[in-house]
């Protein structure tokens, strides 16, 4: 086995490489307490010439599953690694020598999914020379994490701390977005939109009066007219908006989502474990529809579903991880139980779907995993 000697002997622990703030900051909010240091510093025999606490934080959204049983060059367990990690906490193990004029050198690896991603970390506190440790994620999907590994220094008991963290955690996110009282779907809240719960009429056929009328600006319509699309071939009774586009005659149409509960910032860019890619934003209802696979559900600003506005963000959503209730270490508390409707393909709020309405007509049909929203603010 080889590790490596440049990080140094400190006893304050040499940082090796570099991860995300965000990724530092869950680390931090899960790492060891003091006395789980220590309760692991006390499985270690006083007469070891050298020896190792080895701690872990997965701040990952996986379940570790140990691989074998660990190597040892020279030295061997005290405290032996578990057999799994949870999703976002620590875990600690201790490993000694066990002869005189050696040291502790081994490794353990754990695995991160069923396609062969692996964490591997590796430490060295040999009798002669500086210690070091390190550790990487490789297989399937190693491009989803990034790691990190702190060297601590002395003879005995020697901290050392590996950290796993999802690159996606570091993703930039989009501030803006909110439930909608009456539809319970997310929409980006900049707009209104279309809401499938506020029905505002049928859009009436052009005739030979709102052609004439429609051509002078700023001049009321003749009433009798019935409603048409709003902010596109949309006439109102008196108003003074664009004549209806004949391809949108006898559709039905609606006022716009309306804010209500939370905001959200949905990050987007960075894929991910337990993360779907595909979501969108529509550029007529500016509901987030899943727009990764076929069809495009039910929108209820275009006939033949929601269409995505191109110029706007890939969303990767988390799902089928548990929320964080509340803020930690600066990471914005979430909202669980968001669910994929198959139906409209918009993303809902699943315990309020009794007081919902789907653009397919009825409630929403929850046919997902609870995605994870995380709150913009308080
Ligand atoms: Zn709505
Ligand atoms: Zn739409
Ligand atoms: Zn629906």
């Amino acid at each position: 086995m080889r590790t490596g000697s440049g990080e140094g002997d400190s006893g304050r622990g040499a940082m090796a490489g570099q991860i995300a703030d965000e990724i530092k900051r869950w680390a931090d909010a899960i790492k060891a307490t003091a006395e789980a240091i220590d309760a692991a510093a006390g499985t270690i025999e006083r007469n070891a010439s050298r020896s190792v606490i080895l701690e872990v934080n997965n701040t990952s959204s996986r379940r570790l599953s140990i691989l074998g049983g660990g190597d040892h060059d020279w030295g061997g367990f005290r405290k032996l690694p578990p057999e799994t990690i949870p999703p976002r906490s620590h875990a600690e193990f201790t490993s000694q020598s066990n002869s005189p004029l050696t040291g502790t050198e081994g490794s353990v690896q754990y695995g991160v999914d069923d396609e062969g991603t692996v964490f591997h970390l590796e430490w060295s506190n040999p009798f002669v020379g500086d210690n070091a440790c390190l550790c990487r994620v490789e297989g399937a999907h190693a491009d989803f994490y990034a790691t990190n590994s702190i060297t601590g220094g002395g003879n005995t008991a020697a901290h050392m701390r590996f950290i796993l963290g999802e690159n996606a955690d570091a993703s930039k996110r989009d501030p803006d977005w909110r439930t909608c009282l009456h539809c319970k779907t997310l929409f980006y809240a900049r707009e209104e939109g279309f809401c499938p719960a506020r029905p505002r009429g049928v859009v009436s056929a052009p005739t030979d009066a709102t052609r004439e009328n429609a051509q002078v600006p700023g001049q009321p319509l003749p009433g009798g007219l019935q409603s048409g699309p709003r902010g596109g071939p949309w006439i109102e009774q008196g108003g003074t908006e664009p004549l209806p586009d004949p391809a949108t005659a006898g559709m039905e149409m609606f006022f716009g989502h309306e804010a209500a509960g939370y905001t959200f910032q949905l990050p987007y860019g960075i894929p991910g474990p337990n993360r779907m890619e595909g979501w969108r934003r529509c550029r007529h209802c500016v509901g987030l529809f899943y727009a990764g696979g076929e069809g495009a559900g039910n929108c209820p600003g275009r006939r033949g579903g929601h269409e995505v506005l191109d110029e706007w963000l890939e969303y990767v959503l988390p799902f089928g991880v548990p929320p964080r209730e509340a803020p930690l270490s600066d990471l914005p508390a979430q909202q669980g139980d968001w669910r994929f409707c198959d139906r409209c393909f918009g993303l809902f709020y699943y315990p309020q779907n009794e007081d919902a309405v789907c653009a397919a007509g009825d409630r929403h049909h929850a046919a997902s995993d609870g995605y994870v929203l995380d709150r913009s603010g308080g």
